[in-house]
């Protein structure tokens, strides 16, 4: 169980997170929908500690993780995988890499790390990598440069980088947003399947209702830093 108490963020004047209260139960997939600027990605960052809140607490399993420093951050971002808009996919890299990078993406400075340790993953993780990939239909794509695949499988290499983290948690900061129709709906399949099978806590901040309605277990709208709404989808369309 993941618990949110207070949660503040401000930037200078700007509130853009305000006293969040949120209680994610284990294995739940939370759609956060709001306006630009309503505090969704400052949020999530704050989850995995890319963000410092400026005040409030996060919990998981009953267990303080706001001021973690050191091993015990890392740990706790390892946890706490990340998916962005952008990807944020070494493009020059192959495939395969990409995703082994999930081994190491906790540490600090990992790209660097990376290229140092490239040559050291081991049969087993490459062939974990590659399992992955083979899940989302990207197993021809493994040697390919990440720069030569689509926005859609691109992202859907991001999903399996954050998988080879093991995280208990995925984090997808507007994961859809520069995708289309199609890939954006191959990218929600892919983060439901990892929801439903693998048994990860998903929160995906999604600028789409529908898209929310449509995958989500639950529903959080934020509006200035604020959490207006927060139900099942059901509760948004009256029963007919
Ligand atoms: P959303 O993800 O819903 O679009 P954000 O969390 O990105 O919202 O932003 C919430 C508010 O915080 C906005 O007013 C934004 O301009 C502000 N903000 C976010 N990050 C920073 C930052 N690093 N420095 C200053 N202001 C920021
Ligand atoms: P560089 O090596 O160029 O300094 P970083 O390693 O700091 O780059 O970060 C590269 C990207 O990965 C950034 O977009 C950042 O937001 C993201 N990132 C950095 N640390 C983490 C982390 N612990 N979890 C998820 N994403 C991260």
């Amino acid at each position: 169980m993941l618990e949110l108490k207070g949660l503040t963020r401000r930037f200078g004047a700007t509130t853009a997170v305000d006293g969040v209260e949120l209680v994610v139960p284990d294995g739940q997939m939370v759609g956060i929908i709001g306006r630009s600027g309503a505090g969704k990605s400052t949020l999530l960052r704050m989850i995995n500690r890319l963000e410092t809140p400026s005040s409030g607490r996060i919990l998981s399993g009953g267990r303080d993780v706001t001021a973690l420093s050191g091993r015990g951050l890392r740990e706790w971002r390892r946890d706490c995988a990340m998916v962005f808009q952008q990807f944020n996919l070494v493009q020059r890299l192959d495939v395969l890499t990409n995703v082994l990078i999930g081994r190491l993406a906790w540490q600090r400075g990992w790209r660097r790390l990376m290229v140092l340790l490239a040559a050291r993953f081991t049969a087993e993780e490459r062939a974990m990598a590659l399992a992955a990939l083979d899940r989302f239909g990207l197993a021809e794509t493994a040697l390919q440069r990440a720069e030569t695949l689509s926005g859609g499988q691109q992202q859907r290499v991001a999903i399996c980088r954050a998988l080879l983290q093991k995280p208990r948690f995925l984090l997808a900061d507007e994961p859809i947003a520069s995708l289309d129709p199609r890939n954006a709906q191959l990218v929600m399949d892919a983060l439901r399947d990892v929801n439903r099978r693998d048994g990860l806590t998903v929160l995906v901040n999604l600028h789409h209702l529908d898209t929310a309605r449509e995958y989500c277990d639950r529903i959080v709208a934020m509006q200035a830093g604020r959490v207006v709404f927060d139900d099942a989808p059901g509760a948004l369309t009256p029963e007919r």
